[in-house]
């Protein structure tokens, strides 16, 4: 059997009983829609950051483009962000008509380079928003002073590093607002699709509450500004709220797989994941760089194991945002990674057996390409 490089299976069979009885909870509940699930798993995300607010929405593209509005950002307007990212980050720039602006990732983290920021702010400039790839947290303490400085918003994208901490403080909690999604192979996931954004300002809680719900305002029904029909799903509320409770067991799970991982390769000459001081990995994904990387899948094929890319194309150089601007070259970085890194398995419920089944595969492969 193929060893994939994400399955929700094992975990499924471990939490069958839970799951199912989530499903009939809500079933039972007489409340389809926006009932105790969506409230009781908003107030449990938001506590779990330390945070006043959390609005449960379809999908992590989603919680960018309500965030993204209820931050102020209208069309014309710049959002400093990266390519090397999930094409959906800039996917939301777009939808609210504003204009991603790229700046390039740093060589060892493969996270956004913050002193690139200053140079890529304009006038037209409304919104940072950094990408906690892979699960690891961007640099944040001067990427904090300079949207102080310029009076610019942070949107945190932490689709990927629910429970990533950075000097103890938590992903998400730096920011004017942080966008999840809870997409099935996230490290947190429902069975489907959904998605949150946190806050500690109330008036962006009721503007994401407004824009989630048609841009009504549901004590009066009206509509003040046209918005979206964005809602978490009842059913994925209450599978995600029992998910929550074991989401820290989900991160030392992950750690310890990262940690075998980095162990058994350390001796060989792929670049493992950095992990930059003060910052708590939560391992996404576990991303290797080699200069061979297309020979080596290549000859890992004939092992019977998936290997993912994340990212094979960075955004600036896929077609649907040729208008940009961004010629080869221009990220070069991000460029250059690209065609350097790949993705190990990872997810929590992946046996040992699996990773050994790897680790010897991958070593076997480095000594011939
Ligand atoms: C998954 C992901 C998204 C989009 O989330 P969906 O729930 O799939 O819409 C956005 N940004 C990043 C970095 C992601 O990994």
């Amino acid at each position: 059997m193929t060893t994939r490089v994400w399955d929700y299976l094992p975990e499924y069979e471990n939490e069958r009983e839970d799951i199912l009885d989530a499903v009939d909870t809500v079933f039972r509940s007489g409340q389809l829609v926006f009932g105790p699930s969506v409230r009781g798993f908003e107030e449990e995300f938001a506590a779990y950051h330390g945070l006043a607010h959390s609005v449960g929405v379809d999908n992590g593209t989603n919680a960018l483009v309500l965030a993204l509005r209820a931050l102020g950002v209208r069309p014309g307007d710049e959002v400093v962000t990266v390519s090397n990212t999930a094409a959906p980050t800039v996917i939301a720039i777009d939808q609210v008509g504003a204009t991603p602006v790229f700046v390039d990732v740093h060589e060892r983290n493969y996270l956004m380079d913050v002193s690139q920021v200053e140079a890529a702010i304009t006038p037209r400039t409304t919104c940072l928003l950094p990408v906690h790839l892979y699960g690891q947290c961007v640099d944040l303490a001067p990427l904090e002073a300079l949207a102080a400085k310029h009076g610019i918003p942070i949107l945190e994208d932490c689709a990927q590093s629910h429970g990533a901490r950075q000097n103890g403080r938590i992903a998400g909690a730096t920011g004017k607002a942080a966008a999840f999604s809870f997409y099935p192979t996230k490290v947190l996931g429902a069975y489907g699709d959904g998605g949150a954004v946190v806050t500690d300002d109330a008036d962006v809680d009721a503007e994401l509450r407004r824009l989630r719900y048609y841009g009504m305002d549901k004590q009066y029904y009206v509509v003040q500004t046209p918005g979206h029909n964005s809602r978490l799903d009842e059913v994925h509320a209450e599978i995600l709220r029992r998910k929550l409770r074991r989401l820290d067991g989900y991160l030392e799970a992950r750690r310890k797989v990262a940690a075998r991982y980095a162990e058994a390769l350390s001796d060989t000459d792929l670049i493992l994941p950095s992990v930059e001081p003060g910052n708590d990995h939560v391992y996404y994904v576990y991303v290797v760089r080699h200069p061979r990387r297309d020979a080596i899948l290549e000859a890992l094929q004939a092992y019977d194991i998936s290997l993912n890319i994340s990212y094979r194309w960075p955004v600036h150089t896929m077609s649907g945002f040729a208008h940009l601007g961004y010629g080869p070259g221009s990220l070069p970085v991000t460029e250059r990674l690209a065609d350097e890194i790949f993705s190990l398995p990872m997810y929590s419920s992946l046996s040992e057996d699996l990773q050994d089944k790897v680790i010897s595969a991958l070593r076997e492969v480095l000594r011939t390409v």
